[in-house]
């Protein structure tokens, strides 16, 4: 498994994660197989959706900020509920299938951390499953 870390700078963040785990997957030299990205915190997850018009990624947060607002009736004493619920929904893992090493992502597709309790030190989770 091999283990990195990022740092967040902002509240809520989206952070691209394809060129990490392209480079573990040429540090493993599996050329087919499944590559799980893991994120092991309460108010982070992660994500697949757009590369290219980052306006996409800023609607997403536009939409969760709305469904989850920051003030509300929250019980949690540490005060952060609505990036736990955010984390919930983004959930804490993708799998990407591996071809000729290298991921299989749609033309528009990348892997992307969410950050929605930063700005914060974390850590990403990678383990790659060969197949043959
Ligand atoms: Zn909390």
């Amino acid at each position: 498994m091999k283990t990195f870390t990022i740092t967040t700078s902002k509240r809520t963040e989206f952070v691209n994660l394809d060129s990490y785990v392209s480079e573990a997957i040429q540090e493993s030299n599996v050329q087919n197989g499944i590559v799980c990205v893991y994120v092991p915190h309460t108010t982070a997850g992660i994500t697949i959706n757009e590369n290219a018009d980052p306006d996409v990624l800023h609607d997403l947060e536009q939409v969760l900020d709305k469904l989850i607002p920051w003030h509300g009736n929250y019980q949690h004493a540490e005060g952060n509920s609505p990036a736990h619920v955010k984390a919930s929904l983004m959930g804490s893992s993708i799998q990407v299938i591996i071809k000729d090493g290298t991921l299989v992502l749609g033309t528009w597709q990348s892997i992307f951390f969410c950050e929605f309790d930063g700005p914060r030190t974390r850590k990403v989770f990678i383990k790659i499953l060969p197949s043959e």
